[in-house]
């Protein structure tokens, strides 16, 4: 689509560099007093997402943004809306209502790296750095498959959009926890978001994401994944966000490639999991971790939290168990925005002091300053009382057992 950027010159052992046409100008100058590549002109926003990756969920370079109206990675590069984003990186800014997730995070940690974007920049850098001679501008690297909505358990902070067993219980829920009426539409199982992937050439793959639902509940993964296979060969990597609650076994043709991660959401232990992960057994999940831990190999095991009021006093223990099963934490960390009433926004003025003061104490300051961003809203934490009931009610699972706490902190 347009010219490489960097090329590595192996008779003069320097990177020469073709510059691509504008906007993407001037991006980087070779320095030879530091013997360092030097930024001249804007410096730009990098995305490895935004660049090589698609999102089919969204229909967009990454889940936090999608492109209307696009069904494929090939139509969302020629789409307005990309090309303007595209624009604003090129220049070094961040567009005006695109990419907010990214730029909303990285002004508010100036010093660590949280967003999606800052989470895959080593990756990227490092990837152009070992294959700079296959490095093209434009071509489909990086894919996340939407592999169903169906799941099999109801996590606290889940809704119907993102599991079909979810259902049941809104209905329930509407009138006692909400007060409204969630639409009609939200009460069946939403299909697979549409993907027109006969245009996409598949062959480029570097790495294939596959969400859920629950991606090892859904048959659509075992299909996907061998169509891939066939078009890329078995050196994709493969990553899948798993709940732990199906084993790794129920997708046959993982075992057909070479490099397979399995990233699994835990966010407590014990009842506090059983809590969350509303439906997961604690013991089931622990054994299908140490199952995939133990296939020794190119396997590789991750976890990835979500950070909520539901868990701040479960995150020591919750640290403590990702370094016994060997599980390594991803760069990325996500805290709960929505549903609003799982949100920091539910605690006192008085109970965010206790709260931030007992995070800075063992050593979790980056959540420290996210609980502390958060304003007190009475509405939210009415809903919290009564969505901790009605879970109560509806799955004999009591908060005050579960999460005591928490629930000392904020009784009732
Ligand atoms: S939202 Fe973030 S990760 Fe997604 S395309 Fe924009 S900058 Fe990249």
């Amino acid at each position: 689509m347009s010219d490489i950027i960097i090329k590595w010159n192996p008779e003069t052992g320097q990177f020469d560099h073709s510059l691509p046409p504008a906007p993407l100008k001037n991006l980087i100058e070779w320095n030879e007093e530091t013997g360092t590549f030097e930024h001249t002109g804007p410096k730009p926003i990098r995305c490895l997402h935004f660049e090589h990756g698609y999102e089919q969920a969204v229909n967009g370079p990454c889940c936090y943004q999608s492109i209307p109206g696009v069904s494929s990675f090939t139509e969302m590069q020629q789409h307005p809306v990309y090309l303007k984003i595209q624009s604003s990186f090129a220049q070094g800014e961040w567009p005006t209502n695109y990419c907010t997730a990214c730029s909303d995070v990285e002004k508010l940690h100036t010093d660590q790296g949280y967003s999606k974007r800052q989470a895959t920049e080593f990756h990227y850098r490092r990837y152009i750095r070992d294959n700079i001679d296959a490095y093209v501008p434009g071509e489909l690297y990086f894919l996340t498959i939407d592999a169903g909505r169906y799941c099999n358990i109801q996590c606290r902070s889940c809704n119907p959009y993102n599991s079909s067993s979810w259902i049941p219980e809104r209905i329930a829920m509407e009138p006692r926890v909400l007060y409204s009426l969630y639409p009609d539409n939200g009460k069946k199982v939403f299909d697979v978001t549409y993907y027109n992937n006969s245009i996409d050439d598949f062959s480029k793959l570097k790495h294939v994401n596959v969400l859920g639902g629950e991606p090892l509940y859904n048959s659509t993964t075992n299909e996907m994944l061998e169509k891939i296979l066939e078009a890329a060969g078995p050196d994709v990597s493969i990553s899948i966000s798993t709940n732990g609650t199906v084993s790794y076994k129920n997708v046959p043709v993982l075992k057909k490639f070479n490099k397979v991660g399995l990233t699994f959401s835990i966010d407590a232990t014990g009842p506090a999991f059983e809590f969350i992960r509303t439906g997961a057994n604690w013991e089931n999940v622990k054994q299908n971790i140490q199952d995939w831990v133990d296939l020794k190999g190119s396997s590789y095991a991750g976890v990835h939290p979500t950070y909520s009021v539901l868990n701040i006093f479960e995150t020591v223990k919750l640290k403590q168990y990702f370094v016994e099963a060997q599980l390594n934490e991803t760069n990325e960390t996500t805290f709960l925005t929505y549903p609003d009433y799982l949100n920091y926004s539910i605690l006192t003025e008085r109970e965010r002091i206790i709260v931030v003061d007992y995070l800075n104490q063992n050593n979790l300051s980056s959540a420290a300053k996210v609980v502390e961003s958060y304003s007190y809203i009475p509405e939210n934490r009415n809903r919290f009382f009564r969505f901790m009931n009605h879970t109560k009610e509806y799955h004999n699972l009591d908060w005050q057992t579960s999460l005591p706490e928490l629930y000392n902190l904020m009784k009732p």
